[in-house]
């Protein structure tokens, strides 16, 4: 933008008199527009006057678009979006495209002049703004056009720093990198001997059947070269046609090699494959290597910049441009011939990358995730060389869950600071080269005070999917008990014929458990005793427990009833209530509110529901009270709501039910309301 915002703020607005102002009503028009010529017609200025704002008495306009020889920009005046808007006419100002066109008038007829000298004759007022569409468009895709240019202008400068690929990378990619593909496809019809295609040394073949077990996907050695290939039949549809025609196989990976450049160096991300195409009369046609290279990031000192060959901005056809992000090349498998030399003397000298792709041969690794990453987070080179790889891929994809998330302290200064374990722990994690989950395992293990082996964790992690939740409840049993032993019976536990051993059966077995042991806890089982708390079959005993324990639930409720009533009964005889609904012991009262306003505070204060009642409450639906304490008058302690001459509820804190003794109260305080009405 180069219009001077500050000096267009100052130039003065361009107010109606009163008989423009009038113009509106008597012409039923919505918007009026004035235009002011500055320096001739250098300058354009387009002042829009609303209805809705002239009724208020507003006579300066609300909006007001600037226009020089080839630049425009609206200045705001009181509407919502920003002081200055960039956007075309129909996005600043409401011309009523959709709904019926608004009616639109020139305030004099000097300003109609103007206007036409920059924008041509108005054939019909209805369409006035079409030329300056038409004028705002040429501009925009002038605008568009330059910043394009400037930006494949420097692709192109950067693209001019790519070096050759070596002379190895091809056979790499096709002998080691896509040797998952290596295909051995034959023609399925033929008694013993039939034909085939092998993809390694890319020649027709005899197979028999005697000595090749010929299965789709079954592996074999090609009797040509010896080398192994993956059995594939010709596509059973094209065998069945008559007619002449083709099917394929088609199969992809993503294919990355580090390079030096002039300026430090850069990935090269391809995608690559081998296709086979067969026909009635060929077993296959030779197996074609493809490769299309879709990214290249150029990583020159602090800087990383990301390009793709992809079409630009919709326009023009595919080559190489600034990254937009649409290509998918996350993960693949690196080339390592030239690694690490490419990153010696820079940032990434020691990111060891070779490694990491030779810990995991033929796996396609995280490595776009990996660079961006590596800067910030070194100790990823530990983590290869001590082939950590598992907890590594975690910690690149960052695709653990919440409980894992401050599994690792990425600030950690020290092995055993990163792991978040005590020191000599540090080497039972590398030792059993733990997984994340298995860490948090371990870190839960020794948080519970647990015995245990390094064999234990990995145990525990498989079999609980990393449930730590119960490691309080195992905590209380180690005494009896031993962590392996435990294990072992959940595992016997889970094991249910009809059921397979899914980690949510699992889950299900160690939940019941737990509750089960909570049951045994209440009715004072006796838990040292192994037969109570690793019973033979849990099901039967979780089922038992649970009725034991809902008996004594049942006893004590019943107790606590007895109780209540009897509590009641006392106050009844020594209390008496007054005329309206006055009532107090030595320990509570009841207190009428006095306003709507002192429900609500009651509400507010007990943080419960009691102050959406006032409506019913003033229409005469229902009666709310206050149980307060004798010793502190002032502070909300219970809500009573009293409804067809009975207590309907009684609530206190963040509605919590009755403690027995304000049970009691409100019991009498019932009993003697129904004796008072009869
Ligand atoms: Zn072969």
């Amino acid at each position: 933008m180069n219009m001077k915002k500050r000096e267009l703020s100052k130039i003065a607005m361009n107010a109606l008199t009163m008989e423009q102002m009038e113009m509106i009503e008597n012409a039923d028009l919505d918007i009026l527009m004035s235009v002011q010529e500055i320096s001739g017609q250098e300058l354009l200025i387009l002042n829009f006057y609303e209805r809705e704002d002239i009724r208020k008495g507003l006579s300066t306009p609300v909006l007001r678009t600037f226009m020089e020889k080839d630049d425009y920009i609206t200045e705001n005046l009181g509407r919502p979006g920003g002081k200055w808007l960039t956007g075309r006419l129909e996005s600043v100002i409401d011309i009523g495209y959709w709904h019926g066109r608004k009616h639109c008038a020139f305030i004099d007829s000097q300003s109609r002049r103007s206007y036409e000298k920059k924008f041509g004759k108005i054939e019909d007022m209805q369409y006035w703004y079409k030329d300056i569409y038409r004028w705002q468009e040429k501009i925009l895709d002038r605008k568009l056009d330059e910043r394009r240019e400037k930006a494949l202008s420097h692709t192109r400068r950067m693209m001019e720093k790519v070096p050759g690929l070596p002379d190895d990378f091809d056979s790499w990619a096709y002998e080691e990198a896509l040797s998952e593909f290596h295909y051995l496809v034959y023609k399925p019809e033929g008694k013993r001997h039939i034909k085939g295609y092998c993809a390694c040394c890319r020649t027709e073949v005899d197979l028999d059947k005697s000595l090749l077990k010929v299965r789709r996907g079954e592996k074999a050695s090609c009797p040509s070269c010896g080398r192994t290939a993956t059995l594939m039949p010709q596509s059973a549809r094209l065998n069945g046609r008559k007619e002449e025609g083709f099917s394929s196989y088609y199969n992809n990976k993503w294919l990355c090699i580090f390079q030096k450049t002039a300026d430090g160096f850069m990935a090269r991300y391809f995608e690559a494959g081998i296709e086979y195409q067969h026909d009635k009369t060929t077993i296959a046609r030779p197996a074609r290597y493809w490769k299309r290279e879709l990214c290249r990031v150029f990583y020159e000192g602090n800087s990383v910049e990301s390009f793709e060959y992809a079409v630009y901005k919709q326009r023009g056809s595919e080559q190489w441009c600034p990254d937009t992000g649409k290509i998918n090349c996350a993960s693949a498998m690196v080339y390592t011939g030239n690694l690490p030399d490419v990153f010696t003397g820079t940032d990434y000298q020691y990111c060891s990358v070779d490694l990491l792709q030779k810990s995991v041969p033929g796996r396609m690794i995280p490595v776009w995730h990996y660079m961006r990453q590596y800067p910030e987070r070194k100790y990823y080179e530990f983590l290869i060389k001590t082939g950590m790889t598992d907890m590594l891929f975690s910690l690149i994809k960052g695709n653990y869950g919440y409980f894992e998330k401050n599994v690792v302290n990425h600030d950690g200064s020290s092995a055993a600071d990163f792991f978040r374990v005590p020191k000599r722990y540090v080497r039972m994690v590398l030792e059993q080269k733990m997984s994340l989950d298995e860490l948090r395992v371990l870190q839960a293990f020794i948080k519970e005070g647990l015995t245990f082996s390094g064999d234990d964790v990995k145990r525990w992690s498989a079999l609980c999917s990393g449930d730590t939740d119960i490691l309080a409840t195992v905590k209380t049993i180690m005494p009896y008990v031993s962590l392996p032993r435990f294990m072992a019976y959940i595992e016997k536990q889970t094991c249910v014929p009809d059921h397979s051993p899914s980690c949510y059966r699992i889950r299900n077995v160690l939940r019941d458990w737990r509750d089960y042991v909570g049951w045994c806890r209440k009715l004072k089982c006796d838990l040292t005793d192994p037969y109570y708390i690793l019973p033979p079959d849990l099901n039967k005993a979780h089922d038992r427990m649970q009725e034991e324990h809902s008996r004594l639930m049942d006893k004590r409720q019943r107790d606590r009833d007895r109780r209540i009533r009897r509590k009641a009964d006392q106050i009844f005889r020594k209390a008496s209530i007054g005329s309206g609904y006055e009532m107090s012991t030595k320990d509570f009262m009841i207190i009428v509110p006095g306003s709507a306003d002192e429900i609500r505070n009651e509400g507010n204060a007990l943080h419960h529901c009691v102050g959406g009642y006032v409506d019913r409450v003033a229409r005469g639906e229902t009666m709310i009270l206050f149980v307060r304490k004798v010793s502190a008058p002032d502070i909300p302690f219970y809500t009573l709501e009293w409804n067809k001459d009975h207590v309907a509820q009684c609530r206190g804190m963040r509605n919590s039910d009755m403690t027995e003794d304000v049970s009691a109260f409100v019991q009498a305080f019932e009993r003697l309301m129904l004796e008072k009405a009869a």
